[in-house]
């Protein structure tokens, strides 16, 4: 479960915030003062911290960049009043990651730490292998094997695999597909993505078709419009008949 850490003075936006992410299944603290986070986030360890920039005793921006000092692969969502171009700058150069002015939208909040949360879990995920029916991906040493046979996967495929399986059997947007396996700055076309599936689909299924007998592969299903969906095989029972 993602640890969260909402630093606001304002008692209702702070309980809307704890309350809002809580039901989205996060693990949320809650700081009044930029000191109390900095306490906070020197005995815990956070995923992603919403930090608002005007705090009673410490400036936010000094909060972010003190709290990027002490955990550098934490993510800090900037909730800002400030509508000023230079305040953005200057909260961007102190290290937060991204930025929302207020009023904002609970969706749209929402939306936002989904998807800050979902990017850091891609490249924990590059340490992880992944196993099902006879596919089995191994992002740290780059290797996808069908049964005990290595597959030649190109970067672009493989990355795309290594997603998809990140979240296997749910549902993958064509947006996060491209944020993540190219990036959020990529203007082509997303029909390279069709591509790549149908290469990824074809190398996979020549892979398990050259066994005897053929291996299981998990099949990769279109949403039409929508995105993409690694299947999960389910196994049969254990001890089962
Ligand atoms: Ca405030």
């Amino acid at each position: 479960m993602a640890e969260l850490l909402v630093v606001e003075d304002e008692e209702k936006i702070g309980q809307l915030l704890v309350s809002a992410l809580g039901a989205n299944g996060y693990s949320v603290s809650w700081c009044q003062d930029g000191a109390g986070a900095l306490a906070v986030a020197r005995t815990g360890s956070f995923d992603l911290v919403l930090l608002d920039l005007g705090l009673p005793d410490v400036d936010g921006i000094e909060v972010c960049r003190m709290l990027k000092r002490q955990q550098p692969q934490c993510i800090v969502v900037v909730l800002t009043a400030r509508r000023d171009e230079m305040d953005v700058i200057e909260g961007l150069e102190s290290g937060a990651d991204d930025y929302l002015t207020k009023p904002f939208r609970m969706t749209e909040l929402l939306a936002r730490v989904r998807a800050h949360l979902r990017r850091a879990s891609v490249g924990e995920f590059v340490s992880e292998a992944f196993t099902n029916g006879e596919l089995t991906l191994d992002p740290a040493a780059r290797r996808c094997l069908v049964r005990d046979r290595e597959v030649a996967l190109r970067p672009k495929e493989f990355d795309l695999l290594a997603r998809l399986a990140s979240e296997a059997g749910r549902a993958v947007t064509r947006e996060a597909l491209m944020d993540d396996v190219w990036d959020r700055n990529w203007f082509g076309s997303t029909k390279t993505l069709d591509v790549h599936i149908a290469a990824l689909r074809h190398r996979l299924a020549e892979a398990a078709e050259s066994l005897e007998p053929p291996a299981r592969v998990p099949v990769i299903t279109t949403l039409r419009s929508h995105g993409y969906r690694l299947e999960i095989e389910v196994e049969p029972p254990v001890g089962g008949q």
